[in-house]
């Protein structure tokens, strides 16, 4: 993966992806001093851009440290990235981080913020559960208070909770983990959001302390259209019994059914179709 042809987008420039290196003493690497956006690319065109490069702008700043690119500036990378990569249908991954410098230890604003471009083939993240419906494990981990970390930004430190939730679940034979807050309500799922509908409505929990997905606003908005009441609010584990559809939404994720939480069977019902559907549509138009 490391050792191949193609260009990355580094500081400025397109380099060769071999040459995409970073210092070992990155502060990022030892003190988790990133950001990054997930995007897909439909077509030649990346859906929602100037929303993720302002989530990315914004998850800098909330990490406190400002990037030394515009919204714009983000916008022409990504593109120029996308264009050398010859691909149509692509996920692109942003990237920024605090590099190395004369501060090593936790302080680090004299060292350089720094930002990468990459654009690789992804297909379904889910792979055949995209159809079929995901099974997800309950993560023992919990999404942490917006008092204890910033909650709202993109962050890699955000992410290690992530990947041990969903290695345990993965040991399970489950596709992906879903987690419960710091207070016990249901949250989101590793790398996407999550939505239920019981008697024609659509229930998913208020983004209060995780990430109010870009894809996640999309699908209330297609809901919406079609006079499909969503409500936004705190759900309690022992209410998943009486939902009846699942799907998580994310960029990655795109709209993928979920078959079983747990215990509890769903089934991929004809709202999470249509969704899935629309959403497909929508991201090519
Ligand atoms: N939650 C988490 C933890 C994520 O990593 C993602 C993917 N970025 C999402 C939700 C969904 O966000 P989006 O729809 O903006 O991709």
């Amino acid at each position: 993966y490391d050792d191949r042809d193609g260009k990355i987008w580094l500081d400025g420039k397109l380099i060769e992806w071999r040459d995409a290196n970073v210092h070992i003493l990155t502060h990022a690497m030892h003190y988790a001093s990133s950001v990054f956006e997930g995007e897909r690319a439909y077509g030649g065109k990346i859906f929602k851009s100037r929303e993720h490069s302002e989530r990315l702008i914004a998850s800098a700043t909330q990490l406190d440290m400002p990037l030394p690119w515009s919204v714009d500036e983000i916008e022409a990378a990504k593109a120029e990235t996308l264009a050398a990569s010859g691909l149509e249908d692509a996920y692109v991954r942003a990237v920024a981080w605090r590099g190395s410098g004369e501060d090593m230890g936790v302080a680090s604003s004299r060292n350089p913020v720094r930002m990468a471009i990459a654009v690789w083939p992804w297909g379904a993240y889910y792979g055949d559960a995209k159809m079929q419906g995901a099974r997800l494990d309950i993560a023992k981990w919990k999404r942490p208070s917006p008092e204890t970390i910033p909650v709202h930004a993109k962050a890699a430190g955000l992410y290690m909770i992530c990947t041990m939730s969903k290695h345990a679940a993965e040991a399970k034979g489950c596709s992906d983990a879903l987690f419960m807050d710091y207070r016990g309500y249901v949250a989101e799922a590793t790398g996407a959001n999550i939505f239920f509908v019981k008697d024609g409505e659509v229930h998913t929990p208020k983004p209060d302390c995780f990430l109010d997905g870009i894809t996640r606003r999309t699908v209330i908005g297609l809901l919406r259209d079609r006079q499909i009441k969503v409500h936004e609010r705190h759900i309690m584990p022992e209410e998943l019994e009486a939902f009846e559809q699942c799907w998580l939404t994310g960029t990655a994720a795109e709209v993928t059914p979920v078959g079983q939480i747990g215990d509890h069977t769903f089934v991929v019902g004809d709202l999470t179709r249509e969704i899935a559907a629309a959403y497909e549509k929508l991201v090519r138009e």
